[in-house]
């Protein structure tokens, strides 16, 4: 979204393929039966929004949310009325498609054509897309993704191939439990048990639905061990956990019940190990205008997402301009 709007403001037609159903990928929010569940990125903090996007920051959408109590600095922030209308709102503006995966990439006469397939229903994708053509191509997907892309290209994006191969992730369970009713809870509990990294009381972000619903972001070790645990079981170990957590923080969870809404969300491209290290000007192919970006790139986290897309639209820039 941060590379759409720098090449959208220079006068560029951007056009955005994302596989996923909303806008959003890592920043995401699940809304069901009247809960809203943030189980991707909970919150940020300001300074990790680059100066190019300061702007974003007076916008009615961000709010202040005080109560991370292991920030000993910097307040965080949260968008509203969830998580995902952060990268909704930096995608104001732009052609983006939803649920449009693209399965390979083709260039021919200094254009590329992307072959994509239809995601948005729950029904297996259908293969018969073509998007283009398109002057330039930025793929941000995780690296492993993005390596699968550059491939069938090859030779065009050799070094990115190899940067993108490097980096490794790892995988992260988020167990969303929400309950029909509001009960008193901390809004932030973190590390209580090794299993666990962060309890978030979505209750108590702001502009959020009044019931009590938890977001418990499972440890990267614990999840590692247990990936191949089916999604139920995983749900079901961590809701105990969690009751017995809010117990200990005086929560009465007697006749709590079974609650209303319990999932496991598995993130399998969670936290980034070992980013690439490219430079800006190494984001985009010697010999073509593909470029890459995301937050393997430099930083594994939003500050490196958001400044890894401006650098390489930048790029994108340099070499567009060159060439006319
Ligand atoms: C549980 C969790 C907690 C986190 N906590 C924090 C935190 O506290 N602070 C922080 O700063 N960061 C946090 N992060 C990390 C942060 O979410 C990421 O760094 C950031 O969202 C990365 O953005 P990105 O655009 O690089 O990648 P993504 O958000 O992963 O976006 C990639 C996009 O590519 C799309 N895509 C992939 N393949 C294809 C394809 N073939 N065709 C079309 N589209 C495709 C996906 O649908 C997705 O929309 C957290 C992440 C998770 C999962």
């Amino acid at each position: 979204m941060s590379a759409g709007q720098f090449l959208n403001a220079s006068g560029y037609q951007v056009t955005i393929l994302d596989k996923g159903f909303r806008c959003g990928g890592r920043y995401a929010t699940r809304r069901v039966d009247g809960f809203s569940f943030d189980h991707g990125t909970p919150y940020f903090k300001p300074s990790q929004i680059p100066s190019d996007l300061k702007n974003i920051l007076s916008e009615p959408f961000l709010k202040t949310w005080s109560d991370d109590l292991s920030a000993n600095d910097e307040t965080s922030v949260v968008s509203i009325p969830a998580m995902r209308s952060f990268p909704e709102a930096l995608g104001r503006g732009l052609d983006i498609r939803q649920g449009v995966q693209v399965e390979k990439l083709s260039f021919r006469d200094d254009v590329f054509f992307a072959e994509t397939a239809d995601t948005s229903s729950k029904d297996m994708p259908t293969s018969d897309g073509l998007s283009g053509p398109f002057d330039a191509v930025l793929l941000t997907a995780p690296g492993p993704q993005t390596a699968d892309l550059i491939e069938g290209l090859l030779p065009i994006g050799s070094d990115l191939l190899k940067a993108a191969r490097k980096v490794t992730y790892t995988p992260q369970f988020s167990v969303l439990v929400g309950y029909d009713f509001l009960r008193e809870a901390p809004s932030i509990i973190h590390n209580p048990i090794s299993k666990i990294a962060k309890i978030v009381n979505q209750a108590k972000k702001p502009d959020r639905p009044e019931k009590s619903a938890f977001v418990v972001f499972c440890s990267p070790e614990w999840s590692l061990e247990n990936l191949n645990k089916p999604k139920d079981e995983v749900a079901e170990i961590i809701l105990k956990d969690l009751e017995n957590i809010l117990s200990e923080h005086g929560v009465a969870v007697d006749g709590l019940g079974k609650p209303a809404y319990l999932a496991a969300h598995s993130w399998r491209y969670c936290r980034l190990e070992n980013p690439a290290g490219l430079s800006p000007e190494a984001q985009i192919d010697a010999t073509s205008t593909l470029a890459v970006a995301g937050d393997w790139i430099m930083l594994p986290d939003t500050h490196g997402a958001l400044c890894s897309g401006i650098n390489a639209a930048r790029q994108i820039e340099i070499k567009l301009s060159n060439r006319s």
